[in-house]
Order: structure tokens, then sequence, then C-alpha cells
């Protein structure tokens, strides 16, 4: 419950605020916009991702200050909560799940799929956006919001909703971001960062991308992948290709989008979206993963990017198939 979690929120004098593996725009909001504000109540706080944050947002300072386990572990800094964002289940926030059962742990989260591994959870999956779910809780924290602060709190909610345009945008959504713009959120450096920053490699790389693109079902499923022969080809690496599966499902037609992406050797990272009517989540689910109804993904670990894609898509299509006959 949201009470629970601002209560201990006041009552913490150190926290580590933790988001997930793979971190996306809500994800690094939903994280700084809640380190900040407790910084600004003069809490010492610690933000933790275990993994690299993607190039794209380096732009913005204050990710320079969120470390992974590894970094954590050096610093001796012994919390007293840890409040976990954007995460729906334990084995995605990284080698920090060593953490759970031995620290106090909140978790704010907005997915679906969400598993329930803490004690003290606030879990709504109205919202289209974790961040969303911040900015009500440093709302009721009494955090006075800046400008760095606003933009950064935006950032999560422009981008878990497309940019204000996927069906998860609704009106508070609207509300939302209308009140972090007059707090002096600016939006236009956010769209500048996220969708006015590509390189030239990430075009050739989804010029091959559409090369390999396969349509079926009538143009209802779309897919295509990248391997690690790929993204070496073209100078990439998995943070080029994340908005790729956006690309593909913005075609004409195409309901399902699937994106199969061999980030590591060995290690694929599956990337779905929908538009109107297929249920990723509970998709997801089925192959090991999870997200939201129109936004999902898996991980799968020791098989080439190949089999993969021979696995999943009879499979996906068969559940479509299902879902046309309903
Ligand atoms: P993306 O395709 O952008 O990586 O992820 C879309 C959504 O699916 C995100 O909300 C993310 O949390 C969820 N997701 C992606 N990969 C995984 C995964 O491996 N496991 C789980 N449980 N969720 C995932
Ligand atoms: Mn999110």
């Amino acid at each position: 419950m949201k009470e629970l979690i601002v209560k201990e929120l006041l009552n913490a004098d150190r926290v580590l605020v933790v988001g997930h593996i793979m971190p996306d725009g809500d994800d690094i909001s939903s994280v700084l916009s809640l380190s900040i504000a407790l910084k600004k109540l003069g809490k010492e706080v610690v933000s933790g991702i275990d993994w690299k944050i993607p190039w794209i947002f380096e732009d913005l300072e204050e990710v320079e200050e969120i470390v992974d386990y590894e970094r954590f572990k050096e610093m001796n800094f012994e919390p007293d909560l840890m409040v976990v964002v954007d995460v729906s289940s334990r084995d995605r926030i990284g080698d920090f799940k060593e953490l759970i059962g031995k620290i106090k742990t909140a978790v704010v989260d907005h997915h679906t799929t969400h598993d329930h591994f803490t004690d003290i959870w606030w879990v709504d999956p109205s919202y289209g956006a974790c961040a969303q779910m911040i900015y009500k809780i440093n709302k009721e924290l009494g955090v006075k919001y800046d400008e760095r602060l606003a933009t950064i709190n935006l950032m999560g909610v422009l981008t878990d909703t497309g940019f204000l345009r996927f069906p998860n945008a609704d009106e508070r959504a609207y509300r939302d971001a209308t009140e972090l713009v007059s707090l002096g959120g600016k939006p236009y450096k956010i769209s500048q960062m996220i969708l006015e920053n590509k390189r030239l490699e990430q075009f050739k790389l989804f010029a091959e991308v559409l090369e390999n693109l396969k349509i079926e079902l009538d143009g209802l499923l779309a897919y295509s992948y990248v391997s690690q022969e790929m993204y070496k080809k073209h100078g990439c690496t998995d943070e080029d290709s994340s908005g790729f599966v956006n690309e593909i499902r913005s075609i004409k037609g195409v309901e399902v989008a699937v994106m199969f992406l061999e980030i590591k050797p060995g290690l694929v990272h599956v990337s779905m979206r929908s538009k109107e009517w297929f249920d990723l989540a509970e998709f997801a689910k089925k192959i090991g993963g999870g997200g939201h109804p129109r936004a999902a993904g898996a991980t799968v670990e020791g098989k080439k990017v190949e089999d993969v894609v021979k696995e999943v898509v009879p499979l996906l299509r068969q559940e479509i198939e299902k879902e046309l006959k309903r």
C-alpha cells in the first residue's frame, strides 16, 4: 500500500533505491526521481541498477550516481530500507536480490505480472508509468520540485506511454505530465535525448533487421532478430536496438511485433509489443518473462538466437490464432 511505503520512507534515514536490469526510461526516471526526492528530505540515499546504463541516458548527469551491485558492496552503505521500483520479480534486479530478506524491502510497481516478492508493496497496473507512482509518493512526502526533478520524473511518464500516445496514456497520465511541466519539467529535452539522438550505425543495423523481417498471419505478426554477428558488424550493442520493436509494431496492420535480440553470446532477449488486443503479459509469462499487456519481454539463456526464434514463434502464432477464434 502506498500509505505504508510513504510511512517507511519518512522513518528511514538511509535508503537504497533499486531499479531493474536492462533499464529503460521509466526505470531510470523512477530510480532517480525517488532518490533525488529523498535526498531533498535530508536522507542518505544510494541508487542502484545492476546493469550498464544505456548511453542514450548519459546526457543526464544524475545517472553517474547510479551504482551496480559490485560498487554498492564496496561502499559499505548500510540501508535501513531498500525500495525497488518498476520491478515485477526478484530476478529482475540482478545481484541486488541478495539483499531481499536481509534488509527491509518495499516495492513500487505497475506490471500486471507482478509476483509479490517483498513484504511491503504498492502495485497498481492501472498506471501507465511507474514514474507516475513515484510522483504521487513524492507529493505525499512533501518534496519540492525544481526543473531537474520535474524533467527527470517526466521522462518516465513520457517514455512508458510512448510520449503519451500508447493506450496506457490515459487522462491521469496527461494530467501528471501537465503537472510536471507546470513544476518546470521540459518535455523537449526528453524528446531530444530519446527520440532525436540516434547514431547512423543504428539505422544501418535496422536496415538489416528489415531485410530479415518476417510477416505472418495476414500481416498480424511481424518479427525479426539481431545476432551477435550483426551487432558487431555495425558497431552496435543491445543499447542501440531497444527501439526497433516499436518501429516494427508501427507497420500498418501489425498487431504483434517481436524482436529477438542476442544481447550477449548465449543470452537472448525477446522484446514484444502489441497494438490493440493481444495480451503479451500473459504470453510472456508462458515463456518465462513478464511485462504489460501491450509491452512484454523474456530472457532466454544458453541458446542461439535462431533457436529461440524457432521455439517462440510457433507458440506465439498458436496463441494469436486462438485469440482470433474467440
Ligand atoms: P522491453 O521489450 O522493452 O525490454 O520490455 C518490455 C516490458 O517487458 C518491460 O515492462 C519489462 O519490464 C518487461 N520485461 C522485459 N524483459 C523481461 C524479462 O526478461 N522478464 C520479465 N519478467 N519482464 C520482462
Ligand atoms: Mn515501467
